[in-house]
């Protein structure tokens, strides 16, 4: 039975002040939101205790070193991704924001009536709905790569689509309901054959699994702070330079601009032109804590752990009675989603909770999915480096109780 190490767990205040309230608390609803280190929470704290400025145009001290921290804390993005140049980081409010403006951005200026967009039937909401909504505007049309019966994505079909119209392919890493890994090398290089731009989704991927963009050739990745550790507000478009050269802004204003006249503007070049107005400065550079805070970390060895700790947690699951794992995957992450027959996962999760126990339940922004195993809603504990096998314990227990009590 694997443990992750309990000094793991003594970065993460939250844990202390649960216990010194003698409040239970097993936190498993990483997918939602990870928890946040004390250098994260410290950091942030610092800026708006010593140095709380505006960024990039003040020239006393305090402003001076709120935007070079700004400033480095793109840099640590940049290293973190192994990005080719920090202009091609843009801060924005989390992967909602990034994808909305690719959308906007990039497919509304680029793509013309008749072009394809394709997508999976998994993908979270917000790598959705701006498609939608893009597609309507432009007359785009949103083609999707099928789904097996367990949730897999079929790319054994990719090679019978007709690709000539497909213009750009924005696909999940790890899916947020199912887990699943998706092989998004296999995709790339099915794209970069048919000159079609890439997307990846990797806000459930980019904290612990290494995406280095260049060796994967990534055009874009949207990632969100609040899931690495990081501040909640603040999230990450990457993409490549020449693509964000070519793209107009998307939100226009101040700090975006190199010249403003009072018929027309001229704009400044990426990332800037992208981050109109006063930007999250705490929360960039409460990022650049949670990146400093991986970097520290064995993040090889921690993944390692937690691949363990998932696969005694299926285990447990999988032992109380009518309880059923949603998705098979040759390859899956840290999230576990399952049903409990004839019971509502509403009220699994209501229950759990009143033992302290944290997990989700809903259609997780993953409506077409859920349509695809033919349920609304489902319960789903998502597990992160500073959880342990007695955690897991707790949540299988309570739900061998919630199981007798619906049944009694
Ligand atoms: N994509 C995936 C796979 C997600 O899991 C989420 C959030 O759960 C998002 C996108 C949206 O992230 P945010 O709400 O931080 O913008």
């Amino acid at each position: 039975m694997p443990t992750l190490s309990t000094d793991i767990r003594s970065h993460f205040p939250i844990f202390a002040w649960h216990s010194r309230e003698k409040k239970p608390f097993y936190y498993l609803d990483n997918a939602a939101t990870t928890l946040k280190p004390l250098t994260v929470i410290d950091t942030v704290r610092d800026y708006y205790s010593k140095y709380s400025s505006n960024i990039h145009r003040g020239l006393y001290p305090i402003a001076v070193k709120a935007s070079n921290a700004y400033e480095d804390a793109r840099t640590k993005v940049q290293h973190f991704l192994n990005a080719a140049h920090p202009e091609e980081i843009v801060f924005t409010s989390g992967s909602t924001a990034s994808l909305n403006l690719l959308a906007s951005s990039w497919a509304g200026h680029m793509l013309q009536e008749g072009d394809e967009i394709l997508l999976s039937p998994m993908e979270h909401h917000a790598n959705l709905v701006p498609w939608q909504q893009i597609s309507a505007q432009k007359n785009l049309h949103l083609r999707f790569l099928p789904l097996d019966a367990e949730g897999n994505l079929q790319l054994d079909q990719l090679d019978s689509f007709d690709s000539s119209s497909i213009k750009l392919i924005s696909i999940v890493h790890i899916s947020n309901t199912l887990g699943h890994i998706n092989d998004i090398g296999t995709i790339i290089g099915w794209a970069k054959k048919r000159d079609i731009r890439v997307i990846v989704d990797a806000a459930q991927s980019v904290t612990l699994y290494p995406l280095d963009v260049q060796k994967l050739d990534m055009d874009f990745l949207v990632c969100s702070g609040h899931k690495m550790f990081g501040p909640t507000g603040i999230g990450i478009l990457y993409g490549k330079k020449e693509w964000l050269q070519a793209m107009p802004p998307y939100l226009s204003g101040g700090d975006m601009i190199k010249k403003v006249g009072l018929y027309e503007s001229t704009f400044a070049d990426p990332p800037h032109k992208f981050e109109a107005g006063t930007p999250p400065i705490a929360e960039a550079i409460g990022l650049g804590a949670a990146i400093d805070f991986l970097n520290y970390l064995d993040r090889p060895a921690l993944l390692n752990e937690l691949d363990q700790l998932t696969t005694y947690a299926m285990e447990q699951l999988r032992s109380v009675p009518d309880l059923e794992i949603l998705g098979k995957a040759p390859k899956r992450s840290h999230i576990i989603s399952f049903t409990m027959n004839g019971i509502h996962p509403h009220d699994i999760a209501t229950f759990l909770a009143q033992d302290g126990i944290a997990i989700r339940a809903g259609h997780h922004c993953t409506q077409p999915l859920m349509e695809h195993f033919g349920i609304g809603a489902s319960a789903r504990a998502s597990l992160s480096i500073y959880n342990t096998a007695e955690e897991i314990d707790a949540l299988a227990g309570a739900l061998q109780q919630i199981q007798s009590f619906f049944n009694s």
